[in-house]
């Protein structure tokens, strides 16, 4: 029997927020021993490509763990992902999450990484031996018309060299429909399952809006019930991630890979429930 990967991922702080903050996180994390963190990237135009790159670099030298940076490419013109590549050379990333990136009103595209496969193609030939990870959408990406036309495109950016896929947050139980839909489709790289746990009413209706993610009978009824009331809905998270990761755990998942939205104290304690179940023999 396999034992499941399980991975987190931070971002970086704001600006404002204390230089050490991070350090904050990391060591809230670090006794999970997690087999990779990812360090998300905007695209807003303060977007900071070096925080991304100095995280990542932390991880691995500071904690000993495999980092992975996010680089997120419609904005950015070839010589700009050239450079991102070389400070991610310098970092010691394990491998690049390769993303399009969401659609920002303020800015216009630079038109050279149109979707996320055109950028996967462009570091598959410059860095053959970096290992690519790609985003997946188990209820469709917003902007596909279709499932299985996302599906199709999901499998051209494996094509194009992502070896290992991360899911979009989810609460519904879309997620084993939707493997089997890439499996059928013969996407075989490893697919990692995205749990955003439940901490706050109001970023859950943002997220599940923006990603247009079902919110289930069982979650909206948390929300109507503890909205309010932030510790208990906070607990109420708390378990609800839990269940969902030991379900998907049970029906065979290659790995889970945990939100931590920079709140080392919720994951460690999902971490307590559910932990046993990706302990390496
Ligand atoms: P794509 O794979 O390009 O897909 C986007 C849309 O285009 C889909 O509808 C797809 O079906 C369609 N498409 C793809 N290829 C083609 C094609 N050849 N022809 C026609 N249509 C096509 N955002 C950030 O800004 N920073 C982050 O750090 C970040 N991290 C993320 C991590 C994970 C695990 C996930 C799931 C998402 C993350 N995002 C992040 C959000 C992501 O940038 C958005 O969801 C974005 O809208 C799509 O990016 P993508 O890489 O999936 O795009």
């Amino acid at each position: 029997m396999h034992t499941p990967m399980f991975s987190l991922e931070v971002f970086p702080p704001k600006r404002t927020s204390p230089v050490g903050t991070i350090y904050d996180t990391l060591d809230g994390l670090n006794d999970m021993k997690p087999d990779f963190i990812s360090v998300t990237y905007g695209t807003g135009k303060s977007a900071d490509r070096t925080a991304t790159a100095r995280i990542a670099h932390t991880i691995h030298s500071e904690y000993g763990i495999d980092a992975v940076a996010h680089l997120t490419a419609q904005y950015l013109t070839a010589r700009d992902v050239d450079e991102a590549l070389a400070m991610f050379d310098e970092a010691k990333v394990s491998g690049v999450l390769a993303l399009r990136g969401d659609r920002n009103s303020e800015r216009e595209p630079a038109g050279v990484f149109t979707h996320a496969s055109d950028l996967v193609c462009y570091i598959r030939e410059r860095r053959p031996n970096l290992k690519i990870y790609g985003a997946c959408y188990p209820e469709k990406h917003p902007q596909a018309a279709t499932l299985d036309e996302d599906v199709a495109n999901l499998k051209a950016k494996v094509d194009a060299g992502a070896s290992h896929l991360i899911s979009q947050l989810f609460y519904d139980d879309d997620f084993i429909a939707f493997l089997g839909k890439a499996r059928a489709a013969g996407i075989d790289v490893p697919i990692e399952a995205g749990i955003m746990p439940v901490t706050n009413a109001k970023s859950v209706r943002r997220m599940t809006n923006m990603c247009s993610s079902r919110v289930p009978r069982k979650l909206e009824r948390m929300l109507e019930k503890w909205g309010d009331d932030p510790r208990t809905l906070r607990e109420a998270g708390i378990i609800y991630a839990s269940e969902q990761i030991s379900d998907l755990v049970a029906q065979g998942v290659d790995g889970v890979h945990l939100y931590t939205m920079n709140h080392p104290s919720v994951s460690r304690r999902i971490w307590q429930n559910v932990g046993n179940l990706f302990e390496k023999a």
